[in-house]
């Protein structure tokens, strides 16, 4: 059987940065990711833009960055690869991926679906994939867990918080779409009139999407707009049979919404639907319950764990899961949060790290440090803790956190 250093289950943006910074410190790794590419929610599921992860500091008149290191790194390289400082083009992300994966020389296999895990006595042993060619076994010493729903957690038996604390219920679900040929400036300026058509047909049931308004966005591509506005509640995601519903549900939705706007809006009249994602965006599912379970007033009082590993600034900002609106907390223009290591590691086992969406925070608090650019710095962090723990012979407890920190700092990333 092969064995490797460190096998990393999910190839989003938290398993690449921990997949590229663990081997940059010498160790073999393999990424295993269910699809063909790179960039998870990202790739997969068309999410766009990359949530606020700076702040400005008005003393010395800088903006500050507050997710840099490995993310910053891949902001750089794809504008680089033809990105454009205004825009950004996800395919070219995507492509960009597999360059540093490839430069960092990481085993990845594309196409291959974590089935299961061998634990014994707190430490996880292999890991069972099914590929192509069926199912596969393979080893390694240390393990990170980057699948958004905390596949390989769950599996290695780790206690686990589905949804929020009360009834289980996670954030909607939602699939992206793009329209082409849209005048975006016009549509904007049509807004207001058609979200009260938009609510009309919702209360006369001709519009199914119980949320309360057309949520979009442009900079992907001239006369393109994108649609993060479908929405599908009481759905769980680690359920296959709830899932495949949940699918076939918000496409329903995005059809009724092209023909919403085509029918009712001239800026829309001619517009084509060049894109639907192919996987329906999960917010939220399983979270770890670790070490440390950050919660929302540690983000509000901004607490300084000595732990510290990422920072952010992003809003609490919860889709409501049992219907229409959506709550927002905004942190102060000045202010950041801190998110400790803790947070990624479980209590039951020894050389697993559980980072990106599926870390150990309270429903509140995850609906904050879900976004893209703090899970690639919670996975950069978490490749640097794996491959430290295995050049000292530790593990993911006795592991020198201050030799995390200032390799983290040291690659530019931001932690106090
Ligand atoms: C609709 C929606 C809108 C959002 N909007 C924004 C936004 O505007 N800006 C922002 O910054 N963030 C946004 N987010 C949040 C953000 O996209 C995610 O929280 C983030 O991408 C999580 O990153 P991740 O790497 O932890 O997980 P993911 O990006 O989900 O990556 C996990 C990867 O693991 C793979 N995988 C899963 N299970 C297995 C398995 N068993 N075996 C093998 N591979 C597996 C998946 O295929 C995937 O590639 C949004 C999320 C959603 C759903």
């Amino acid at each position: 059987m092969k064995k490797y250093d460190l096998i990393v289950v999910g190839g989003g943006l938290t398993g690449v940065a921990a997949a590229v910074a663990a081997a940059r410190q010498g160790i073999s790794v393999l990424l295993v990711e269910r699809n063909g590419c790179l960039g998870g929610a990202m790739s997969n599921s068309f999410v766009y833009p990359f949530m606020k992860h700076s702040l400005k500091d008005k003393d010395k008149n800088i903006t500050r960055v507050l997710s840099a290191g490995i993310f910053g790194e891949m902001v750089e390289r794809h504008k680089e690869m033809g990105g454009t400082d205004i825009g950004w083009q996800p395919e070219i992300f995507k492509i960009m991926l597999d360059e540093m994966i490839t430069e960092a020389n990481v085993d990845v296999f594309f196409h291959t679906q974590l089935a299961d895990v061998q634990v014994e006595n707190r430490e996880l042993k292999s890991v069972l994939l099914a590929g192509k060619e069926g199912l596969f076994e393979v080893e390694a010493d240390f393990f990170i867990d980057a699948s958004g729903d905390g596949d390989l957690m769950a599996y290695a038996g780790c206690d686990y918080q589905l949804g929020r604390e009360e009834d289980n219920l996670c954030q909607p679900m939602t699939t992206c779409f793009r329209m082409s040929n849209i005048d975006n400036d016009a549509f904007y300026k049509d807004l207001p009139r058609l979200l009260e058509l938009y609510k009309q047909k919702q209360a006369s049931g001709e519009i199914t999407n119980p949320r309360e308004n057309i949520l979009r966005f442009t900079g992907i591509g001239k006369d393109i707009c994108h649609f993060n506005t479908t929405r599908v509640i009481k759905h769980n995601p680690t359920d296959t049979a709830e899932l495949s519903k949940a699918e076939i549900i918000a496409r329903k939705q995005v059809l009724e919404m092209y023909n919403f706007l085509r029918e009712n809006s001239e800026s829309c009249k001619n517009a084509t639907l060049i894109s639907v994602a192919t996987e329906i965006g999960v917010r939220e599912s399983r979270k770890l319950k670790g070490v440390h379970v950050l919660t929302a007033d540690e983000l509000k009082n901004s607490v300084d764990f000595e732990d510290s590993i990422a920072l952010g600034n992003y809003d609490i900002d919860i889709h409501n899961p049992s219907g229409t609106g959506t709550y927002i907390y905004k942190f102060e223009p000045e202010q950041y949060y801190r998110i400790p290591y803790r947070s990624l590691l479980p209590k039951e086992t020894d050389n697993l790290l559980v980072a990106g969406r599926c870390l150990s925070a309270t429903h509140e608090a995850h609906s904050a440090v879900r976004i893209m650019p703090i899970c690639a710095c919670l996975g950069e962090a978490a490749g640097i803790a794996a491959a430290e723990a295995i050049k000292t012979n530790t593990n993911a407890h006795t592991v020198n956190i201050s030799a995390v920190q200032d390799k983290i700092t040291a690659n530019g990333g931001e932690i106090h």
